[in-house]
């Protein structure tokens, strides 16, 4: 076979999307599997939709997901450009070459004739399709027209008898009724051609074997192939793929999370896992795996692997994943991905010494085994950067707003107080030594002290924590709580706070 060639061909109108992102990643796994040629081309056959900043947005998420193309508008390639509103010329040398064959043809009916007629149609109960009626236009009435500069569309005569029968790696053998189609337009009046026409002669030129796109775009194959038939190129292997559906099997939207992929990096989610997420929506390995990084996401990926029936995107399933990845992170690598969040929520200097990185660093590791997303480091961890923390309902109900809690707080903040040596050996047996002297288990101290100093109930190891925690922080937050315990101010207020689950 020769050499496998895929492409994305986003129209930049908009962020890319949850959906746009699925497509690309497939086609770069696909080509990356088999050893080809991944090609990113941008459709912006929308002269009025298409922006800079949607360009700027695609490349970002893209890059964000770790896929790279070979070829491209930044990169260049053996068929640049890659850029449609760059390759006009060649859309009309090819739109010509279909009048003159006699296989388009140019349309003056104006927008309101058109619809006029199309009413007419439609009170009839037929389907809304083009009359023809500039199918034969005498010559002499077409060059009149064409001489007074009357605005006119061009488009393609369909084969409309028959069926046009295409051949998709995921959905088999699909049959479509050639009447249905009508003679759509392939160039617009503006001279731009349509997304039809320009998909068909670039994938064409681009030398694309297969084009692995969203199924919304099966309905729009049949024309493609009778395009591609009557210019004379080979017809592309194709592979729709299934649509991305909800949790409650509705098409995505923006009632099941969020649609813009780089809204799933501002929430703290991981490249890795959501690469690995999109991966399994439409497909699967064959195996249970559900944790496979790049390269097994490249060894495993086929076409055969992809589903017909919808993926559905299981947002608490991304947030799971996200987890086992934030788990398996190095910590290094998580605190490059934190400190801007930190930052943004003035929780960390601007300025950081080395031994601040490195104590921020033992922060992540010793918080990633119990976080899902990187914004619990800043939520759920924030009592690591400030004393301005607040107490969840679980801590004050079962722990601070109870009647011999402050007494123990105010003891075990003397004890703090006088360690000389500050680690985990120490606090530990602070702690232990007032339990063994109030004849209590060492429980009945070391859980009002996490709700002292952290204002929850659970997180990571208590004496780990507190060891990252400035020894008069600590001192601060048991005497804190145990005056606001005293004062009645520890008592539960409304429901209970968004807090890691015990
Ligand atoms: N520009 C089209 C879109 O964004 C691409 C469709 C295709 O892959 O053929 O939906």
């Amino acid at each position: 076979m020769s050499e496998v060639r895929t492409r994305f061909a986003p129209s930049p109108t908009g962020n890319l999307h949850v959906g746009g992102a699925h497509t690309a990643l497939f086609a770069w796994l696909f080509a990356r599997h088999e050893g080809g040629k991944f090609v990113l081309r941008i459709e912006d056959t929308d002269e009025v939709r298409s922006t800079d900043e949607s360009l700027a947005a695609i490349y970002d998420g893209l890059r964000w997901l770790g896929i790279d193309w070979d070829e491209g508008p930044d990169v260049g390639g053996p068929y640049a450009p890659y850029i449609q509103s760059e390759r006009l010329e060649i859309y009309e040398d090819y739109i010509n070459r279909l009048i003159e064959s006699g296989r388009a043809y140019r349309c003056f009916c104006t927008p309101e004739e058109l619809e006029e007629r199309r009413e007419i149609q439609r009170a009839r109960g037929m389907p809304p399709r083009y009359d023809r009626a500039c199918v034969d236009l005498p010559e002499d009435q077409l060059q009149t027209w064409l001489a007074e500069g009357k605005p006119y569309c061009v488009r393609f005569r369909v084969e409309d008898e028959g069926t046009t029968v295409i051949n998709d790696v995921v959905r088999g053998e699909v049959s479509f009724d050639n009447e249905v189609l009508g003679d759509f337009v392939i160039r617009k009046t503006s001279g731009y051609p349509t997304y039809h026409m320009a998909v068909v002669v670039d994938d064409y030129l681009m030398k694309i074997s297969h084009v692995i796109r969203a199924e919304e775009h099966l309905s729009n194959t049949p024309s493609h192939v009778q395009l591609m038939e009557a210019l004379g190129f080979d017809v592309p292997v194709f592979a729709h793929l299934p649509l991305i559906m909800g949790t409650d099997r509705t098409k995505l939207s923006k009632r099941h999370g969020a649609v813009n992929l780089m809204d799933y990096k501002e929430q703290g989610f991981l490249p890795e896992a959501m690469r690995n997420f999109l991966a399994l929506i439409g497909w699967s390995p064959g195996t249970d795996e559900e944790i496979l990084d790049l390269q097994q996401l490249i060894d495993r990926f086929t076409l055969e692997g992809v589903s017909k029936s919808p993926g559905i995107f299981d947002l608490e399933k991304a947030t799971w994943l996200n987890g086992e990845y934030l788990k398996r992170a190095d910590a290094e690598y998580l605190t490059e991905l934190l400190l801007p969040m930190l930052r943004e929520h003035d929780l960390i200097e601007d300025d950081l010494s080395p031994e601040r990185r490195r104590w921020l660093v033992d922060v992540v590791d010793l918080m990633k085994e119990r976080t899902r997303l990187l914004k619990d480091f800043v939520t759920w961890g924030r009592y690591f950067f400030t004393e301005d923390f607040p107490y969840d309902n679980r801590a004050r109900k079962k722990w601070l707003s109870r009647e011999e809690v402050p007494e123990r707080l105010d003891m075990l903040a003397e004890r703090i107080e006088a360690l000389e040596t500050w680690d985990v050996d120490s606090i530990e047996q602070a702690i232990r030594g007032l339990a063994d002297e109030l004849d209590v288990s060492a429980s009945k101290i070391i859980h009002p002290c996490r709700a002292a100093c952290t204002g929850q109930t659970i997180g990571p190891s208590l004496f780990h924590l507190m060891e990252l925690l400035p020894q008069d922080s600590v001192v601060r937050r048991l005497r804190r709580a145990a005056e606001l315990g005293r004062a009645g101010e520890m008592e539960p207020v409304g429901s209970v706070d968004e807090g890691p689950d015990d």
